[in-house]
C-alpha cells in the first residue's frame, strides 16, 4: 500500500528532525539527566512536528538503548513498537474527537495502573484545546497529583485556549515554523534517498509554499511524485500549486499597486480558472493586506504574523513600498467585496471589480445595503486659514467654464490631464482619482477621490498650474481638496486652502492608524 511521505519519512530519532533544534536540545538533555517533566505542552502551527516530537519523547522514555544519549535509538523493541502504534503504554488521544469529560474520566481510570512493559506510561493528547471545560477540570485533577511513571504530552495549535491552571502545570515548548533553508535540505535529502531528481528552483518553491510546515512540504512533494515521476521541475510544482499560496497575493498586490490593471485581471483569471474559490480568494487577499499593515507598523511583525520568516520578509519589503492609505483602501475594498460576495450569485465580478478599483486608485461610492461598513470619514482638519476673500467675482471666467455644470468642468479637467499625461504619465492617476469641482479667475478646485490622488495633486502642483495656464492663458492657483472635503461656498473661493496647514499629513496618518486599530483590533505604530 502506498504510504504518504510524511508518514514514511517520520523521524525515528531526534537527529532526523527537521528544525526545532531548541526543543530537541531540551528534551535530549532531560532524557540524559533523568529530569523529564510530568506534563508538557507542545504549541505551534500545524505540521511543525509536535506529534512527531511527542512520539520521539515517548520512545526516548522507553527506549532500551544502553547509551542514554542515543535514545531513542529507533531500533530496539520498544522504539519499533511505539513507531508501529502497538506499544501498550503509549496512548494517543485526539481531543478533537474525544473532547468530553467521559473520555478524560476513562483516561484518569487508566492512569492509575502502572506501566506494563517499560518504565513510563505516556499519554499524548493532540488538539488539547478542543476539550470541554469539564474535561479540562478532570484532566487538571490528574495533573495536580501525577502518578509516578506517567507523562502527559499535550499538543495544540491554539495555546491561548488552554486554561491557565493547566498551563501552569506543564512545561511549555513552542514549535517554530521550519526555515526554508532547513526545509530545502530536508527535502533534498528525502529526494536523494528515493532516487528522485529535483531542481533547486522546485525545492525553493515547495519550501516557500509550505510556509514552515514540514507536513505541507512533504505532501506537496508527494503530489509532485504521484505520477510516478523520478524528476521534479519548477514548472511541475507550479502546475500543481495552481496559483495559491502567499506568492499570488504578493503578485496581485504588486500589480494593482502599480496600476497594471490588465495584468492583474489576467493573473486573477488564471488563479480562478485553476479552481481557486472566489470567496476564499477575497478573504485571503484581504488577510494579505492586513498582514501588510502589520508588517509596516508593528516592530516585530513575526510575533503576530502566522508566517515563516522568509514570507514575513517578503511582506515587509512589499509593505515598505506602499503607503498607509493604499493598504487601508485594500482592506476596506476587499472586506467590502468579501461581505457582498457572501450573498452574490456572481462573486467573481465583485472580485474583479475590487481589483480594478484598487488598481485605479478609485474608491467606491457608498452604496445601498447589504454593503460593508465603511470607516468613518475623517473630518477635515481644523478650519483652513482664509487668505483670500470668500467671494470672488466670476467676471473673468473663460467661456468653457462659465456657469458650467460640474460635468463640463470635469471634461475640461480631463482634457488638461490628458495633455499633461503626454509628458508625465503619472498624471493618469489624477484622471481616475480626481475631478474639477470649481474654477474662477484665480483658483481652480480639484476634488481628490482618494488620499493617493490628493497627494499626487499636491506633488504635481506646479506642473498642474502650468498646464492650466498653458491651456487658458490665465495663471491660476490649484486648490486640492482631500477626499470628503467639499469646496468652500461659492466654488473655488478658498484661495490657498489647498495648502493644508503644516502637520495635517501626519494627523491624517495618525487618524487612519486609529481607524484601522478600531477595525482590526491591533495596535498600529506610526513610523
Ligand atoms: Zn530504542
Amino acid at each position: 500500500m502506498y504510504q504518504a511521505l510524511y508518514r514514511s519519512f517520520r523521524p525515528e530519532t531526534f537527529s532526523q528532525m527537521l528544525g526545532q533544534e531548541h526543543i530537541v536540545r531540551i528534551l535530549k538533555n532531560q532524557l540524559v539527566t533523568n529530569t523529564v517533566s510530568h506534563a508538557y505542552l507542545f504549541c505551534g502551527t500545524r505540521g511543525t512536528g509536535k506529534t512527531t516530537t511527542a512520539r520521539l519523547l515517548a520512545k526516548g522514555l522507553n527506549c532500551r538503548a544502553a547509551d542514554a544519549a542515543g535514545r531513542p535509538c529507533g531500533e530496539c523493541e520498544a522504539c519499533k513498537a511505539i513507531a508501529a502504534g502497538t506499544y501498550l503504554d503509549v496512548m494517543e488521544i485526539d481531543a478533537a474527537s474525544n473532547s468530553g469529560v467521559d473520555n478524560i474520566r476513562e483516561l484518569r481510570e487508566s492512569v492509575k495502573y502502572p506501566p506494563t512493559s517499560g518504565p513510563f506510561k505516556v499519554y499524548i493528547i493532540d488538539e488539547v484545546h478542543m476539550l470541554t471545560t469539564e474535561a479540562f477540570n478532570a484532566l487538571l485533577k490528574t495533573l495536580e497529583e501525577p502518578p509516578a511513571g506517567v507523562i502527559f504530552i499535550l499538543a495544540t495549535t491554539e495555546p491561548q485556549k488552554i486554561p491557565a491552571t493547566i498551563l501552569s502545570r506543564c512545561l511549555k515548548l513552542d514549535f517554530r515554523r521550519v526555515p526554508e533553508q532547513k526545509m530545502r535540505e530536508g527535502l533534498r535529502a528525502i529526494c536523494g534517498s528515493m532516487g528522485v531528481k529535483i531542481s533547486e528552483a522546485a525545492l525553493g518553491l515547495i519550501a516557500s509554499n509550505a510556509d514552515g510546515s514540514v507536513r505541507d512540504a512533504l505532501s506537496l512533494l508527494d503530489q509532485c511524485l504521484s505520477a510516478g515521476d523520478k524528476s521534479v521541475s519548477r514548472k511541475e510544482v507550479l502546475d500543481l500549486l495552481g496559483t495559491s499560496g502567499e506568492e499570488v497575493f504578493l503578485e496581485m498586490t504588486e500589480l494593482v499597486t502599480a496600476g497594471r490593471t490588465g495584468e492583474a485581471l489576467l493573473l486573477l483569471a488564471r488563479v480562478l480558472d485553476d479552481g481557486k474559490d472566489v470567496r476564499q480568494f477575497l478573504k485571503d487577499w484581504m488577510e494579505h493586506y492586513r498582514n501588510l499593515l502589520i508588517a509596516k507598523y508593528v516592530e516585530k511583525p513575526e510575533e503576530i504574523l502566522n508566517l515563516s520568516g522568509e514570507n514575513t520578509n517578503r511582506l515587509k519589503a512589499q509593505a515598505a513600498k506602499m503607503d498607509l492609505s493604499q493598504i487601508r483602501e485594500g482592506i476596506v475594498e476587499l472586506s467590502g467585496a468579501s461581505a457582498e460576495a457572501k450573498w452574490s450569485t456572481r462573486p467573481r465580478v465583485l472580485l474583479e471589480l475590487a481589483a480594478v478599483r484598487l488598481s485605479s486608485g478609485e474608491e467606491m461610492e457608498p452604496a445601498p445595503a447589504p454593503r460593508r461598513e465603511r470607516p468613518v470619514r475623517r473630518q477635515p482638519a481644523a478650519a483652513p486659514v482664509q487668505q483670500e476673500p470668500q467671494d470672488l467675482p466670476y467676471g473673468d471666467m473663460p467661456a468653457y467654464a462659465e456657469a458650467a455644470p460640474a460635468d463640463n468642468l470635469d471634461d475640461f479637467w480631463q482634457g488638461i490631464l490628458a495633455e499633461g499625461e503626454k509628458s508625465r504619465s503619472s498624471l493618469h492617476m489624477l484622471r481616475v482619482g480626481s475631478r474639477m469641482v470649481a474654477m474662477n479667475e484665480k483658483v481652480f478646485s480639484i476634488q481628490a477621490k482618494t488620499d493617493t490622488a490628493y497627494r499626487y495633486g499636491e506633488m504635481y502642483r506646479r506642473e498642474l498650474e502650468e498646464l492650466m495656464q498653458k491651456q487658458t492663458g490665465v495663471s491660476r492657483k490649484l486648490e486640492m481638496l482631500p477626499p470628503g472635503q467639499t469646496p468652500a461656498q461659492g466654488g473655488a473661493a478658498g484661495g490657498a486652502e489647498g495648502q493644508a496647514p503644516a502637520g495635517r499629513r501626519e494627523k491624517t496618518a495618525e487618524d487612519l492608524a486609529r481607524e484601522l486599530e478600531n477595525q482590526l483590533g491591533i495596535h498600529v505604530e506610526i513610523q
